[in-house]
């Protein structure tokens, strides 16, 4: 019967969501955001516009290298993404570099040796910096379908200046052949970077004169700050979105962001969760990408507050020590809000 009841619940609560699909994103003061889709599927593109998403915030491009024998070759990733561009309709979409390792290596590219730390080691833009005639081969692909649609370069798990520089003149190469040969291409196609590593956050400022967006990877960036293995469940409840010194990594990376007059989008799971995401919009974040499911979710959170009550909670969250204080406010605040029935569907 507790299932039962659980079904229906989660039923009429998904009818009043769907209600909202076509909806801004906007606070009860006015103050708008955005609300993407993260893809990886193509499967995931019908989903993305059943929830109204805006864009797609992230599309994960490894499932094809995955799941092929070899690299996929210009041409199959330029049919896939084509696809994806198409099936977004005008809507912007942020493809994402190759970033396999660490969980995910495809069987033709195994390292060498077993890496004792391997999400320490040769994983995602490290690789695709060494292997580089694989990297241009997936740079021309995107450039080129930026002549069909929207599209915006996020390049992963970057560390330092060196290697955005070393992004910029292959990009730069890649543009060059594909103008020599006349392909068609996006020349002014936006080029961001993940921020996934502390040194990023530390970077933010100087990343930002050097490229047009960022996007913060909460999955892997809380695993760096607070070491603690993503995947490895004897430390799960060491895994903590809501850390102090995870915030303070955000409002920092977020600030410079308006520092810069630059946008700074959130592409981890945390920003599908409510109440982080009642937070974070009172940090000042714009553009939040999730998975399509939880699209309807954080619209309603976002609808039901205003910016002004977000920013005086998260003001008081950032000067909080401890993340058992954190959570209780923002569940109370949640509770005042009368959005508890919302947070069943996640704690
Ligand atoms: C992240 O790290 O937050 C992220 C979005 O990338 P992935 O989950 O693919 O590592
Ligand atoms: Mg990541």
């Amino acid at each position: 019967r507790e299932y039962d009841r659980l079904i229906r619940d989660y039923a009429a609560l998904n009818r009043e969501l769907e209600e909202l699909k076509d909806e801004p994103a906007e606070t009860l003061d006015g103050h708008r955001v955005s609300l993407y889709a993260n893809i990886g599927l193509l499967n995931d593109i019908a989903f993305a516009h059943m929830h109204g998403a805006q864009g797609v915030g992230l599309y994960r491009t490894e499932i094809p290298f995955l799941t092929h024998r070899d690299f996929p070759s210009e041409e199959e990733q330029y049919s896939l993404y084509k696809r994806v561009v198409e099936g977004m309709a005008g809507k912007p979409v942020t493809i994402r570099t190759l970033d396999i390792g660490a969980d995910k290596y495809p069987s033709y590219i195994r390292s060498a040796s077993v890496e004792p730390n391997p999400v320490l080691g040769w994983r995602s833009i490290r690789i695709s910096l060494e292997v580089e005639e694989v990297f241009k081969t997936q740079l021309r692909a995107v450039l080129r379908v930026g002549d069909l649609g929207r599209v915006r370069l996020l390049i992963p798990m970057v560390s330092s200046l060196e290697e955005i520089l070393k992004v910029k003149e292959l990009l730069a190469e890649a543009k060059e052949e594909l103008g020599r040969e006349g392909t068609p291409f996006d020349r002014q196609m936006e080029l961001g970077v993940m921020v996934e590593v502390p040194s990023a956050v530390q970077l933010a400022d100087r990343f930002l004169r050097e490229v047009d967006f960022l996007s913060i990877g909460t999955n892997d960036l809380i695993q760096y700050i607070l070491a603690v293995d993503r995947s490895n469940r004897r430390v799960a409840s060491l895994y903590e979105p809501l850390h102090p010194a995870v915030l303070a990594a955000l409002q920092q990376t977020i600030d410079a962001g308006k520092r810069e007059g630059k946008r700074v989008a959130l592409c981890g799971e945390m920003a599908g969760d409510p109440l982080c995401a009642l937070l974070l919009l009172g940090m000042g974040l714009e553009e939040f990408s999730m998975g399509s499911l939880y699209v309807p979710a954080i619209k309603k959170t976002i609808r039901s507050i205003t910016y002004q009550v977000a920013k005086a909670a998260a003001q008081i969250v950032l000067e909080m020590d401890t993340v058992g204080e954190i959570k209780k406010y923002l569940f109370d605040q949640m509770r005042e809000l009368e959005m508890l029935e919302l947070l069943e569907m996640y704690h």
